[in-house]
């Protein structure tokens, strides 16, 4: 009665496994298959026939053996069950997800569970894997992710140019003069506006006043470095603070920016247009009691460039 009972259970157990939603293998000891639930069979095209007392690592080769047998060794030395997650490796067998989302998940993403099982002698003789399709719960982590980063790219910069906005570069200054505080490093800032922008505006329209003022946020990406902060101060009025730069070195970049935005030609259907800017240079003093003063000195610059003549650069000694 009591054996009746056990078969009974036994197939009620077999029939679970293969109907059941994740992955189950069963391997012994030398990594050979034995068994092979109808989740692998339909994700990986092999029947159970063809898996059985084949070896994991001939029928998928793309399984990083060494990585795996050591997590699963340790697993059956400690007697414990090991995980990995997807967040660490997308998946051990690699199946072909069919998730209506794409793009994001060529591939299914896995959690696996190593499961030492130990026979009634207490020897560990097969490992069981089981193996969950968690390509949802990645998938969406992923999604809300880049929405994350754009919403991020977005609060810190100018729609027009992608330039930092002015919020946000303000604050890279505040960093720059803490910095300076403590290290007393140099600290340079440019700051420029285009000659005459209500004019390019009123003979050539807004569209053309906004490729402009793009062109110009594009020529100053080109000659500024990585480390510099590019910022659209406001409409047509630029900033780029250059940290660990000498006056000099700013003054060359600012004379190298002029140039080259005199030397830009747009066309506007048919018409040149050409423009020129104006630029301010300063450098960060210890007398500066907070970041507002490198700005109003760098402006102040900047209008003795416009009273000048416009197109050029003013050195605030
Ligand atoms: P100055 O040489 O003294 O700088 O003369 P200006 O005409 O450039 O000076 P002003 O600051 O008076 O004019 C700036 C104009 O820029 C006014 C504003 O309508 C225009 N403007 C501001 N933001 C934008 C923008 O995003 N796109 C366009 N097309 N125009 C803008
Ligand atoms: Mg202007
Ligand atoms: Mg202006």
């Amino acid at each position: 009665m009591a054996a009746q009972f056990d078969i009974d259970e036994l197939h009620w157990l077999l029939d679970i496994v293969q109907s059941i939603d994740v992955g189950v293998v069963v391997m012994d000891r030398d990594y050979r298959i034995e068994v092979w639930n109808s989740f692998m069979e339909n994700h990986s095209g092999l029947g159970s026939a063809q898996a059985n007392e084949s070896s994991l690592f001939e029928l998928f080769p793309e399984i990083d053996q060494s990585w795996f047998t050591q997590k699963v060794e340790t697993s059956v030395m400690l007697g414990t069950r090991a995980f990995t997650i997807w967040e660490q490796r997308p998946n051990l067998f690699r199946f072909k997800s069919y998730q209506p989302i794409t793009g994001l998940a060529d591939e299914m993403y896995q959690n696996v569970t190593i499961l030492p099982l130990r026979s009634s002698t207490g020897k560990t003789d097969h490992v069981c894997l089981i193996i969950y399709d968690v390509t949802g719960v990645a998938v969406n982590k992923r999604q809300l992710e880049s929405a994350n980063t754009k919403l991020r790219e977005l609060a810190l910069r100018d729609g027009l140019t992608g330039l930092l906005n002015r919020r946000y570069w303000e604050s890279c200054l505040e960093h720059e003069f803490a910095r300076h505080q403590r290290y007393d490093n140099e600290v340079s800032l440019v700051m420029f506006d285009i000659d005459h922008f209500k004019k390019v505006n009123d003979n050539f329209g807004h569209q053309a006043g906004d490729e402009v003022i793009r062109t110009t946020a594009r020529l100053t990406e080109q000659l500024a470095r990585e480390t510099d902060f590019c910022g659209r101060y406001g409409g047509e009025e630029f900033v780029v603070l250059l940290p660990d730069t000498s006056l000099e070195g700013a003054q060359q970049f600012a004379e190298r920016l002029r140039q080259s935005v005199e030397r830009q030609q747009l066309d506007h259907q048919g018409t040149p247009l050409t423009f020129t800017i104006s630029l301010g240079v300063a450098r960060l003093t210890d007398a500066m009691e907070n970041y507002q003063a490198l700005i109003e000195r760098a402006d102040k610059a900047l209008y003795q460039s416009k009273e000048g003549g416009r197109n050029r650069t003013t050195v605030a000694e």
